[in-house]
């Protein structure tokens, strides 16, 4: 459990806030129950059929950036993601997270691709910085463009044959002819225009709010990626006369010295603190294995 005093301490803090910015990472979804993106389990095992014995990889991740994988059996893979990212619940951190953030002036900024936001928050106030998977881009990329891709998901993982989708079928560049290619953080990530409308939402939000009462609230943030969450809050908590930062990661709830005096951090369960923030029963809640969860070196 968090100590009451912290519990009483962030209670406080959003209340009084004029606004709110969210950072959310792969802890928050890892705590609402989706941690085959890094660990082997039944969800990941229907993802990757197998493929996972057949290149000895054993998450999501692994298998995604797995450079002996062919193309079509890719495509399996990230059709069957795809399609699971559409199909699967809505993880209860993010309803808790919602009822939390109810009335208030806030905005969220993260670095998950999984759209889990977006089932509990209106899109015009979630910013995806690593970008999401429900969208295609041209993978060179030759053109400025991204693409909804529910229907064809739903459509092409029924042509899967045996964990691979056969080439006739791979999605195509309408211009180029080259593959399409997952709108999500990799070495052609297409940053634009789309990209640029959603970061423009976030950074005027910043901008309007830099001389409020703001509170940085940052979840399941790890080591990784630091520089799209992490440090930039750091740096505005820093700068900002009237910010406050508050962490909340069961390994990485770190914070610097220099803000150390607007800072909380609370090296707990995210999926606990919200349950306690909200003064609901924590009893139904999963016991936290803190040593069985995934490598720290790759959270992000
Ligand atoms: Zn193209």
């Amino acid at each position: 459990m968090v100590a009451q005093e912290k519990i009483d301490l962030l209670r406080r803090k959003i209340e009084e806030a004029d606004a709110i910015v969210v950072g959310g990472a792969s802890g928050m979804s890892a705590a609402s129950g989706f941690k085959f993106y890094y660990q082997d389990d039944e969800v990941y095992r229907m993802i990757a059929g197998s493929l996972a014995d057949k290149y000895k990889v054993y998450n999501f991740f692994d298998a995604f950036y797995c450079p002996k994988m062919t193309s079509g059996e890719k495509w399996a893979l990230m059709l069957r993601l795809n399609k699971y990212i559409y199909d699967c619940y809505t993880g209860e951190n993010y309803k808790d997270l919602a009822e939390l953030l109810e009335g208030k002036n806030y905005y969220i900024a993260t670095t998950n691709q999984d759209t889990q936001f977006y089932r509990v928050f209106p899109a015009d106030k979630v910013t995806p910085i690593q970008g999401d998977w429900r969208y295609w881009q041209c993978d060179e990329p030759c053109h400025d463009k991204v693409y909804y891709n529910k229907e064809k998901v739903f459509e092409l993982v029924n042509y899967i044959e045996n964990d691979r989708l056969p080439n006739k079928f791979i999605p195509r560049c309408p211009h180029c002819g080259g593959e399409m290619a997952p709108w999500v953080r990799s070495y052609t990530f297409l940053q634009g225009s789309f990209y640029r409308k959603e970061l423009k939402r976030y950074t005027d939000f910043l901008q309007k709010n830099s001389r409020k009462k703001t509170l940085f609230l940052e979840l399941g943030v790890g080591m990784m990626t630091p520089m799209f969450i992490k440090e930039p809050f750091m740096n505005m908590v820093y700068q900002w006369p009237n910010a406050f930062y508050v962490t909340i990661n069961p390994q990485h709830a770190y914070i610097p010295k220099e803000i150390a005096k607007k800072s909380l951090a609370i090296e707990e369960d995210i999926a606990l603190t919200l349950k306690q923030l909200l003064g609901k029963p924590t009893d139904k809640l999963e016991p936290f294995d803190r040593k069985n969860i995934f490598n720290p070196s790759r959270v992000y």
